[in-house]
This record gives C-alpha cells, structure tokens and sequence, in this order.
C-alpha cells in the first residue's frame, strides 16, 4: 500500500495553484468478552485518497475509494469543480502559504506490533479479565473490550511536501455491574486509547485492576448516597480528562470561535478579545497542546495541513493565551493557534480539532491534596457528562467516590455528581497533583463537523483539587 503519488501531483499540477494527495488506510480490530466467554471479534479496513486544490484562493476536496489512475482524474476534477463554484462566494482568500512543503516522518514507538497476537490470544486475555472481576456471587456481568487501530497517511504536494505518518493505537474498557436486592452499581476501569502495541494489554497489571473493579462495584452496593452540598472536591485523571476535553479542549476551538460549528457542534463563551486577556483558571492552571506526549493518542508530526506540531501553552498560569486552530483558522481570525486541523479520514477534509490537549502537572502529592481537605471527596471514573453549547455551564456523574474528613479518607459513597461553570470552576482549582498522580488519557470518539468527523484525542492529567464545588447524589 502507500504509494509515491508525485506523478499524478505533477500531472494535476498545472490546472491549479496547488494540489495535495493524502492517502490514509486504517484497519480496526474490535474484540471483546462476556463473563468468561468470547463475545464478538471484528475486523475493518477503510482506505482511500483525498484530493485537494487550491485555486484562485478557494481550497476545495474530493476523496475517492478508486486508486487507479482514472478513478483519481475524476477526483481531481470534481475538486477543481468545486473549487470554482466555491470561489465565487469564498469567506477568505489563501495561498500556497496555508500548506507548507514539509517533509518527514513519524511512527508510533512500540514494543510489541500489533500483529504479534492473534485474535485468539487477545480474545483470551479479555476473557480473563472478565473473570477476574467476578469478585462476588452479587455481580451479575462483567465484561472487557480492546480496540486495535493500525493507521498509515501519506500526504504529497505540488510544492514539494512529502510525508508519512504511521500510527498504533490500543484501547481498552472493562467492567461489572454488581446486584444485591433492588440496588444495582456498575463499575469500569474506564475507556482509555493510547499510542502503544500489545505491551498495553499485560495480564499481571490488568488482571489487577480487573479485581479493584470488581470489588468496588460490590463496595458500592452498600454504600450510602453522595451529599448534596458545597466541599472541596479531588479528581483523579480518569474524570479530570473529560472536564479539561469538554471545559477547555472544545470551547478554544477556532472554528467554534469563528462559529463555524454554530449549527451543529455549538458555539464557545470564550471570544476573541478574550486571549491573552481572560483568566481561565488559577494561576496553578497550565494547559498544553503536545503532539509529542509519549503514548498520547493525538501524538503525531504534522498536522492533516501538513503543518509542523509542536509544543505550545494555550493557558499559563492560568491566563488564556492561544486557541485550538489550524493554520486556516488563523488567518482568518487573526488569533493564535497550534497545528491541530486534523482530518478523522480519507474521506474528511481537515478541521480544527483537539490532539494532546494537556494540564501540566504541579507539585502537590495526593496525599497532600486529602490532608489539606477538611471536608471533600474524592471522585472517580466518568460515568456521565452534559454541558450546554457554549461548554459554559455543566454537570458530571462519577462512578466511584470516597468522603475525605478532617484531612483522611472516610467512607465510599454511591452516585457522586458535581456541577459547575467553566471559568468559576477553573478558578477555583487549589492543588495540583504531581507527575506522580498523572495519567495519559484517550478517546477515539471526540465528535464535530458536518459531515460528521469522529476523531481520536489525548489528555494527560494529574490529579487536581478543586474547592468549594457543589457536589449531589442521584443515578
Ligand atoms: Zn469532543
């Protein structure tokens, strides 16, 4: 597969101010297991090509599953069709500049490929794992799913861009729901996608975290009914990913500044004289773009653009300084961005989209942050989220929490929920966990754009303590 695409670049080349072939084949394997037993094993292949030109200032796209040359003539011009038709109401005018002539490549590091074991041998461990967590007679399902991505682009220009990029992506989930008289508590190891080979899916660790799960989901059938109150409140990394996702990661998004996804996807509370200018968060509160977090899922060299990625601070001590935005939304907003218009396949044109986006790790140890709470808890686990279309107000279900009293960790409670606004929430963030308390978190399901793009994200997180956050029970 991947071919050299430089003749056809040649070949198109002359009708137009600038061409770009990217080619992109992802295969998918999804499998999974149910109290002890296989459940089901799937396999996906989607490969094809995006054709796109530059002319008279108007970008335009056509993909095309039809590798052949007359399949990627017709491509070709359909994209210069719509290019003129575009053209002669276009927003901004761009040049060549939009698409830098990069070359390069970039492959994610793994120790074990993902070929290395058959269907059978990973079918094997999830069925292990689902029996792992059969800690109790009181948990009636328990399950485990693994996810294996392998993804190949290969991006060529008229002006002399020439890259690969070859990603491997494992993700993973298990959990139980546990039963005992009319009360029911499912608890999960929570989803998780990361840049890595087979070496994620190591029995001895995951066999581990398959009975925590299991006996937490029983712990919980006795446990009393989160308060409903005001107290400082702990995140751990597998919640704290999807508060930075939803309350940072979407509302920098250039293209929702710009109202682009005004239709669809919502709009921001943040505008445009809000950067540089609007104190996010405390001045504990460091947020990053990295493309180069190591196994981050969103880790990666160039942008779908073709533009080079590299580190860059959207929040500095707590001060908003730069958006989430490609190299065309900059130019048309004026605004800082990073490299981030990434495409979710050969059939997607780029947009702005999140990568690694990242809270930068203080120095507060977990222990540190419970002894400095009088009266807290500690929650765990995503279990559900809802914020509105400006991801301004929002509210989100945990699935696991410990009180903490005078400094300690007191009892488990049930259905732990907590609700805020973004900026005010942010605010108040008190204590930073350290590298120590830090996880990288990922998501292949992030989802905007119309037609509808589904793209993976990363986040790195410590833990964070938040004060005075109003805290409720309720499935
Ligand atoms: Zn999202």
């Amino acid at each position: 597969m991947i071919a050299n695409w430089s003749r056809q670049v040649e070949q198109f080349s002359s009708q137009c101010e600038w061409v770009g072939i990217r080619e992109y084949r992802e295969v998918t394997d999804t499998l999974s297991a149910r109290n002890g037993k296989a459940e089901s094993t799937e396999s996906k292949l989607s490969h094809g090509v995006m054709i796109e030109v530059l002319l008279r200032g108007q970008f335009a796209y056509a993909a095309t599953i039809d590798l052949s040359n007359k399949g990627l003539e017709q491509a070709f011009e359909k994209a210069l069709a719509m290019a003129a038709c575009c053209g002669k109401h276009k927003l901004f005018s761009f040049t060549t500049n939009a698409r830098p002539p990069n070359r390069g490549q970039y492959t994610t590091s793994v120790e074990r490929r993902l070929d290395s074991l058959s269907f059978a041998e990973i079918q094997n461990k999830l069925i292990n794992i689902s029996l792992h967590q059969q800690t109790s007679v009181d948990i009636i399902d328990s399950w485990a799913m693994a996810m294996l991505v392998h993804t190949q682009i290969h991006f060529v220009s008229s002006n002399g861009a020439d890259w690969q990029q070859e990603f491997s992506i494992v993700s993973k989930d298990f959990g139980v729901t546990a039963r005992k008289n009319n009360e029911s508590q499912s608890r999960s190891y929570g989803f998780n996608g990361l840049q890595k080979g087979l070496e994620d899916l190591d029995d001895v660790i995951l066999e581990q975290e398959a009975i925590r799960i299991g006996s937490q989901a029983v712990e919980l059938l006795d446990a009393a009914e989160c308060p409903s109150d005001s107290r400082d409140l702990i995140l751990t990394p597998d919640q704290l990913y999807l508060q930075i996702h939803e309350s940072i990661g979407h509302p920098l998004e250039l293209d929702r500044i710009l109202g682009d996804e005004r239709n669809y996807a919502g709009w921001s509370f943040v505008s445009p004289e809000d950067f540089g200018n609007l104190q996010y968060g405390s001045s504990l509160m460091n947020i990053s773009f990295n493309p180069a977090t190591p196994t981050g899922m969103a880790s990666y060299t160039f942008d779908d653009n073709g533009v080079q990625a590299e580190k860059q601070f959207l929040i500095k001590d707590g001060l908003l300084l730069r958006g989430i935005g490609g190299v065309e939304s900059q130019q048309r907003s004026n605004l800082p961005g990073v490299a981030s218009a990434r495409a979710s396949s050969w059939n997607r044109p780029p947009i702005d989209r999140m990568a690694n986006i990242n809270l930068e790790p203080g120095s507060s140890t977990l222990k540190d942050m419970v002894s400095a709470t009088e009266k807290g808890i500690l929650m765990q686990t995503n279990r559900s989220w809802s914020i509105d279309d400006y991801r301004n107000k929002f509210q989100f279900g945990c699935e696991y929490a410990q009180l903490v009293e005078d400094g300690e960790i007191a009892e488990t409670v049930k259905n732990p929920n907590y609700r805020g606004v973004t900026t005010a929430f942010w605010n108040r963030l008190k204590l930073v966990g350290n590298e120590d308390t830090a996880q990288v978190y990922g998501s292949p399901y992030c989802g905007k754009g119309e037609p509808n793009q589904v793209i993976r994200v990363g986040h790195s997180t410590p833990s964070c303590l938040f004060s005075d956050i109003e805290v409720f029970g309720g499935a």
